[in-house]
């Protein structure tokens, strides 16, 4: 690895687990990741760290170079954003006692679903969708996306999510997260480095974004994810300006859940533009 250039590596560092909402288990995914060539990988299962050492040593034990990984659910300005933490100490008190505080509150959100999609007309599918959830407690729309296709009332994950699991629709329930403050905090306490993860998916004006990253950076936040499966060629490009202009890092990940369900495979976004400094630049080589 060691003479390879940073932008040439084939680093993934946003995927998830069945520790959260994905549907391979973490030694599976590890699997997936090295037949994809993939060189600098890191779990980044929703507001847990329950897969991380599995994850880890299946990628010591195919030689892929490993960094702790987590996505942190924080709500800003009443929107919801994603703070990935990357290359912590899992073990980190702190850390472990803001992701608790933010599970608790999945499972009340998952019943105030269930009964919103009752009393739309469609079938109760809570028992169904906390089927899907290994990890209950990290119970979440993914899972009842899953239960809703599964029940034929939708053909496909995104239609579901179109219609019934977004803002202003029967089974969605505004939630308050963590604050960014809080998940920032936790993973530089933790000693890691924290990313705003797929900032195009954010209903956010221009002023809005500029907002969010300047209170992200004073934070301690130094990276912003530039290439992501929930990106276009064209959101990537912007946001690899927006790295330049506020001088964040820039990270590459694909956000794979699931064969069939992910745009992207794991490790097959495309390649960081050589403008923006890698995340991983000083890692593994
Ligand atoms: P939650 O944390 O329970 O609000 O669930 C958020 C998760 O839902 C995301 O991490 C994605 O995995 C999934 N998701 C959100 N929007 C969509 C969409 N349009 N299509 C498929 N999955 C989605
Ligand atoms: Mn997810
Ligand atoms: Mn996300
Ligand atoms: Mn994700």
């Amino acid at each position: 690895m060691a003479s390879l250039y940073p932008h040439d590596l084939n680093v993934d560092l946003h995927m998830h687990s069945t520790a959260s909402d994905g549907a391979l288990d973490p030694a599976d995914l590890v699997a997936r990741a090295v037949a994809n060539g993939v060189q600098i990988m890191a779990l980044t299962d929703h507001d847990t760290v329950a897969g991380q050492a599995a994850a880890r040593e299946a990628a010591q034990r195919s030689g892929v170079h490993y960094v702790h990984g987590v996505e942190i659910s924080v709500t800003w300005g009443g929107e919801t954003i994603h703070v990935v933490g990357l290359d912590f100490d899992p073990n980190h008190t702190g850390l472990l006692e803001t992701l608790s505080a933010i599970q608790v509150g999945r499972l009340g959100r998952a019943r105030a679903m269930a009964r919103g999609l009752v009393d739309h007309g469609l079938p109760d599918v809570f028992d169904q969708a906390m089927g899907y959830a290994q990890n209950p407690t990290l119970i979440g729309r993914t899972h009842f996306a899953r239960a809703l296709v599964a029940q034929g009332i939708c053909s496909d994950m995104n239609t579901v999510f179109q219609r019934f699991l977004t803002p202003g629709k029967p089974g969605y329930l505004a939630h308050q997260w963590a604050s960014l403050s809080q998940a920032v905090g936790a993973i530089r306490g933790a000693g890691g480095v924290a990313v705003l993860a797929h900032p195009a998916r954010y209903r956010l004006s221009a002023i809005g974004h500029w907002a969010l990253l300047d209170e992200f950076k004073a934070l301690g936040g130094s990276a912003i994810e530039v290439v992501t499966g929930s990106h276009t060629e064209k959101e990537a490009r912007r946001f690899q300006q927006v790295a330049v202009e506020h001088q964040l890092h820039a990270s590459r990940g694909s956000d794979f859940h699931a064969v069939g369900e992910s745009r992207f495979d794991v490790g097959a976004v495309p390649p960081l533009p050589d403008a923006t400094r890698p995340v991983w630049h000083g890692w593994a080589h």
